[in-house]
């Protein structure tokens, strides 16, 4: 069928076509689990009346602005915490976990990372990397990691030790753009779990960045006092422009509210201009785009180790989040690879990504996004660094027919650069 529309080789359809075939339990199970969210969500805005009055936009202080009120209820209930603060106000992801940082800890407090090294932008956060001015670590935090173990689980036998003395435990759901596996709800719950036996006063702050509806259950759900993420990934569902979301304990929440506005003030203010309709929208959309991004990440992982190539994880592997890696294994096949999904974008679809030396890594990176929103990984999009193993991370995919015509397009633009391995 793509072969109407789009150039692409007899071998590449059939390898589709098997790939397809292979991937149709598994996609039965991405169904359920989509079905299962947007039924959650559907039933969160009935309860918590959502209506149209509350897409009015409010501006100066917004006092009183009923739709943010109503959509930090929605969300709460959706992730099953007591209270949650999702606001435009956010820049990114990191400006959330920054704020939920901030918002909780208190010079002389230890924070320890059970995932090991936290995702990039997070180390200025910290304080672990030079970079940035007013770090926790500026600010008196300590920091500490417990790393993961060499097959890439966590270290739950170090668990108890490493947060005896902690305020906050810090795990991170995904994998980033690590070659680790990403963390399933039901080792989140298993680390709860130890960290509450051993230290039943420290927070556990969870970054669920690409996590959101993957799973039945969030972290909160499974003992976590803090989730975080961003709208620009899955909860903003492709329609959201910007944002992100803070979800857990009411009283941390107040205080991560503080962070963001200023004491005393929390949470009473912030006008939402005209952004709330396109937050609840997304929100609404988001069970059934992860269906999307997740179905398109399965698919990529089939066709690509079917072309030869290693796939992180495999495609009927249980999946904690949208990211999928392939290791293409020198710099042409990345290149490649990332220029036949930029021509399954709908923006930008006409470009040929190149690889450029981005600021702050030490090789150059290629990257492949065609989005309506800037920046937006939940819809179709690829990257890596120009050094071994060359390896591409992929993830998004706003519609299923879209995000399955960027992995096939990968596959033909390798086939055209006579790059697929001999099998
Ligand atoms: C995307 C992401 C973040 C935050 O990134 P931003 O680009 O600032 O939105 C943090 N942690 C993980 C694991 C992520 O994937």
């Amino acid at each position: 069928m793509i072969g109407h529309f789009f150039e692409v080789s007899q071998s590449i359809q059939e390898q589709a076509e098997r790939a397809l075939k292979r991937c149709s339990g598994v996609f039965a199970q991405i169904e359920e689990i989509s079905e299962y969210n947007a039924t959650k969500v559907l039933a969160a805005f009935g309860h918590q009346h959502v209506s149209e009055s509350h897409f009015a936009g409010t501006t100066g202080y917004g006092y009183g602005d009923r739709g943010r009120e109503t959509l930090d209820a929605v969300v709460a209930e959706i992730f099953g915490a007591e209270d949650a603060l999702i606001r435009h106000n956010f820049v990114s992801g990191t400006h959330a976990i920054t704020t939920a940082l901030f918002g909780v800890l208190r010079p002389g407090d230890r924070i320890v990372s059970l995932t090991g090294l936290p995702y990039d932008t997070l180390q200025p956060v910290l304080g672990i990397v030079e970079g940035g001015s007013g770090s926790l670590k500026e600010f008196g935090v300590v920091y500490e990691q417990l790393d993961l173990l060499a097959d890439g689980s966590p270290d739950y036998d170090g668990i108890a030790q490493a947060v005896s003395r902690a305020k906050v435990a810090y795990l991170q759901r995904s994998r980033g753009y690590s070659l680790r596996e990403s963390l399933s709800i039901a080792q989140i719950e298993r680390i709860c779990t130890l960290v509450r036996q051993a230290n039943p006063d420290a927070i556990i702050m969870v970054d669920n960045c690409y996590g959101e509806f993957v799973e039945k259950r969030e972290p909160t759900q499974v003992g976590a006092d803090l989730i975080i993420g961003s709208l620009i990934k899955n909860p903003g569902g492709g329609i959201a422009k910007t944002g992100g979301y803070i979800a857990g304990r009411a009283d941390l929440i107040e205080q991560c509210a503080c962070r963001l506005t200023a004491p005393g003030v929390g949470k009473e203010v912030g006008c939402t201009l005209g952004e709330s309709r396109g937050m609840f929208m997304g929100l609404f959309f988001a069970p059934t785009v992860v269906e999307s991004a997740v179905k398109t990440a399965v698919f990529a992982s089939a066709l690509f180790e079917q072309l030869g190539f290693p796939v992180y994880p495999r495609f009927d592997q249980p999946r904690a989040d949208i990211i999928q890696a392939v290791e293409l294994g020198s710099v042409k096949r990345l290149t490649a690879f990332c220029v036949g999904v930029q021509r399954g974008a709908p923006v930008d679809g006409f470009v040929t990504p190149e690889p450029w030396d981005m600021p702050g890594y030490d090789s150059q990176v290629i990257m492949a996004a065609g989005a309506f929103t800037m920046g937006a990984s939940i819809e179709l999009s690829a990257d890596g660094p120009m050094r071994e193993p060359y390896a591409a991370w992929m993830q998004g995919g706003i519609t299923w027919p879209s995000g399955k015509a960027g992995v096939i397009l990968a596959a033909q633009s390798l086939y055209e650069a006579g790059e697929l391995p001999e099998r």
